[in-house]
């Protein structure tokens, strides 16, 4: 697979030089591309190559104006150049990440723990409530399926804030719909593109093959496989709005080459074409479905009265969800806080203790603003340094967290409620900023401090209590100005970039 290969290239380094470089690398604002970023006009040229490399590449998004014709179509945003990642961590982010494939299939299974964790939550937050009710009443059933698919993404940045060399810090772990594991699989090329327009040919070899979406196909396969049934077809569940269709369709297009059908529909289609057979197969449009892969549901605005029917039943439904609804709860923030807490780890991956560790190591401070002593103290901290914490609801797909001086607001304003439950606490990371220029369609070429985010997608499948597939399944790199606090790529605040291993 493409992680594979990507691994076997990465070559380790004795560890005292390693070190050395990567103390230097954080300390200083050094990079590799710092001779090319004196060379405006050459720059000037690149871009333009780059923007062509990514048309033909297939690195595409529609526009915000037709987010659902595939007429007139653009590129998705990216960075000119790849960015400098320390070697040491990226292989640390891909060694972890099976780790955390078992650890989230742990949640999703253990029913008391989401109860438990979440309990707090619940009360004040009405959407992780309606997860959580659906959950409780396909429990009360009795799931319909013994087949589950895991298909998350965990984000990390390279902290430099407290310490030298640089560590490793977990963002979140996006459990459902995680995203640009397709257009990720063909941003390298273009990367290596400028870099050989930018004469710099040693470079642009050295950037790593990536393929997340022939990694996730072959996950969505193996599920569909399981189901048993071969004329039966994989769903996707997608948006009203479908700006990043392309993204979908490079997974799409590796299960057409292996001969299973896929199928887009929305919510709303469920709704009206979607049923249940006596033993809750499902069918929609008359079509026995074995997967549903879900690129949809993940946050309020997704679902209507309607929605929430369809979601139900897709639930209830003998198809294989990716996720399954525990699953998507597993992936809480309220959740990420909780594993951070002593013991809390240790019990869900009992006698796995160096998967303990390796996950344990990549935890930045979380802290629980539940009603108590404890949460009062943190509260009262994050008032007086709201520049040391970013506050975060239970929300998804970026633009939600809270910063600086609004945070110290919102905190302050809710710090006596039980409202302030439905948020977390978090250290904030501070990554070293590097020069980078982001290409965004209608936008001038202009230098930025930016800061990236490492993502790597991970993929499972358990049939029962076996687990039958486990791995890391690609990376995806985003990039963004220093000037936004929060966001990805679909708010349109960071773009897509490669990892240049330094
Ligand atoms: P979402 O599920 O909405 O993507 P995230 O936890 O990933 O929520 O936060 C969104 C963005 O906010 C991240 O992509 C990152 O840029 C920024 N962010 C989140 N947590 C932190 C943190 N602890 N320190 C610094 N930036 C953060
Ligand atoms: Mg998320
Ligand atoms: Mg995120």
């Amino acid at each position: 697979s493409g992680a594979g290969q990507a691994l076997q290239l990465l070559t380790p380094k004795p560890g005292l030089l390693r070190g050395l470089w990567v103390t230097l690398w954080c300390c200083s604002m050094a990079g590799p591309w710092d001779a090319v970023l004196r060379d405006e006009a050459a720059l000037k040229q690149a871009a333009v190559v780059a923007v062509d490399a990514a048309l033909l590449e297939g690195v595409l998004m529609r526009t915000d104006a037709e987010p659902n014709a595939s007429e007139v179509v653009s590129y998705a945003p990216f960075t000119l150049l790849p960015s400098a990642v320390p070697r040491a961590l990226f292989e640390q982010a891909y060694a972890v990440q099976r780790d955390f494939n078992l650890l989230v299939d742990a949640i999703s299974r253990d029913k008391e723990f989401l109860e438990r964790t979440l309990a707090s939550t619940i009360k004040v937050d009405d959407f992780t409530a309606r997860l959580f009710r659906i959950h409780q009443q396909v429990l009360d059933e009795g799931l319909a399926q013994s087949v589950f698919l895991g298909i998350n993404r965990s984000d990390y940045m390279f902290d430099c804030g407290a310490a030298s060399p640089p560590a490793l810090k977990q963002i979140e772990i996006n459990t459902i719909a995680a995203s640009f594991g397709g257009l990720a699989s063909r941003t390298a090329a273009v990367h290596g593109r400028v870099l050989r327009v930018l004469g710099k040919p040693e470079e642009a070899a050295r950037l790593l093959p990536n393929n997340p979406a022939l990694g996730l196909a072959m996950g969505i396969a193996k599920a569909w496989e399981l189901y048993g049934s071969p004329s039966a077809v994989v769903m996707f569940l997608v948006e009203e709005s479908q700006r990043n269709i392309f993204d979908q369709r490079c997974v799409e297009n590796e299960l057409w080459d292996r001969n299973i059908r896929v199928i887009r529909r929305r919510f709303r289609d469920v709704y009206e074409q979607g049923s249940l057979d006596g033993t809750r197969r499902l069918f929609v449009d008359g079509q026995e479905v074995a997967v549903v892969y879900y690129r949809e549901g993940y946050v309020p605005s997704n679902y209507d009265q309607q929605n929430w029917e369809a979601r139900l039943l897709l639930e209830r439904s003998r198809a294989v969800k990716c996720p399954d609804i525990a699953t998507q709860l597993a992936g809480t923030k309220k959740v990420q806080q909780e594993l951070s807490c002593p013991g809390t780890l240790e019990k869900l991956l009992p006698g796995n203790a160096e998967a303990v560790k390796r996950i344990r190591a990549t935890f930045a401070g979380l802290y629980s603003l539940d009603v108590g002593e404890e949460g009062d103290q943190i509260a009262a901290t994050a008032i007086a340094n709201p520049e040391r914490f970013v506050l975060k609801p239970q929300r998804e797909g970026g633009g939600n967290n809270l910063y600086g001086e609004e945070l110290k607001q919102v905190l302050q304003r809710i710090k006596d409620s039980p409202e302030r439950t439905s948020y977390i606490l978090m250290d904030k990371i501070e990554p070293q900023p590097s020069v980078n220029y982001l290409l965004r369609a209608r936008s001038p070429l202009k230098a930025s401090k930016c800061i990236s985010e490492l993502g790597i997608f991970g993929v499972y499948v358990r049939q029962g209590t076996e687990l039958v597939l486990n791995e890391a399944a690609g990376h995806l790199l985003r990039t963004k100005a220093v000037e936004h606090a929060d966001g990805g790529v679909a708010a349109g605040v960071a773009v897509l970039d490669t990892p240049y291993l330094v």
